[in-house]
C-alpha cells in the first residue's frame, strides 16, 4: 500500500496516545470524528470503527504487554477512500503469516479469541501488516467510504 501520508490528500490525522485501555473509547472517537465528513453510512463507519480498535488492542496488550508505550494513529483521506495506519514500538511480531491466521492467538490465557485480524480484513477493502520482533508493529488498512447518499 502506498505510503499515504505523503500523497496529496484533502485531509490528515496524526494521533499519539499511551498504551492504555481508557484510550481505546478515545481512539474510536478520533477515528469516527475525522471521517464525519465524508458522510459515511452507519455500516461503514462501524466497521472502521471496529478495524481501527482491533489494531489499537493489539498494540496495547501484545505489542506493549505490560509496560506502557506509545500508539500513533495516522489517516488520511484522498478521493472517498480512507487510509489508516495504527502503529507501536512494542515486540513486533515473530510470524506475521502464522498470526494473521483466524483464531491464532499467542494470548488465549486472556481469553482472546484470535479474530482481530480477520475483522480487520472483513471490514476493511485491504490490510497490510508490517513487523519487525523488539521493532514494533505496523497496520495499514484501506477501505473505500461511498456514503449515504
Ligand atoms: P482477539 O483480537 O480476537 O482478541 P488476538 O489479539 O490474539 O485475539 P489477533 O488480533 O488476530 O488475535 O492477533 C493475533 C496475534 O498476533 C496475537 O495473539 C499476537 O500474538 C499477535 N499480534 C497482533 N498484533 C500485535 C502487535 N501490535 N504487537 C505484537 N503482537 C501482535
Ligand atoms: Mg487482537
Amino acid at each position: 500500500m502506498e505510503d499515504f501520508m505523503n500523497m496529496d490528500c484533502e485531509k490528515r490525522l496524526l494521533l499519539e496516545f499511551d498504551s492504555k485501555s481508557e484510550n481505546e473509547g478515545f481512539a474510536r472517537m478520533m477515528t469516527s470524528a475525522f471521517i464525519a465528513g465524508m458522510d459515511p453510512t452507519l455500516e461503514e463507519l462501524a466497521d472502521v470503527k471496529t478495524a481501527v480498535s482491533e489494531a489499537v488492542t493489539n498494540a496495547i496488550i501484545h505489542g506493549y504487554r505490560d509496560r506502557t508505550g506509545t500508539v500513533t494513529i495516522r489517516a488520511a483521506i484522498h478521493s472517498r477512500e480512507l487510509f489508516v495506519e495504527i502503529s507501536d514500538t512494542g515486540v513486533g511480531i515473530e510470524d506475521v503469516c502464522q498470526a494473521m491466521v483466524p483464531l491464532y492467538t499467542t494470548r488465549p490465557d486472556m481469553e482472546r479469541s484470535g479474530m482481530g485480524f480477520s475483522f480487520m480484513e472483513a471490514f476493511m477493502d485491504e490490510l497490510e501488516v508490517h513487523s519487525g520482533v523488539g521493532e514494533g508493529t505496523r497496520v495499514r488498512m484501506k477501505k473505500k467510504i461511498s456514503g449515504g447518499k
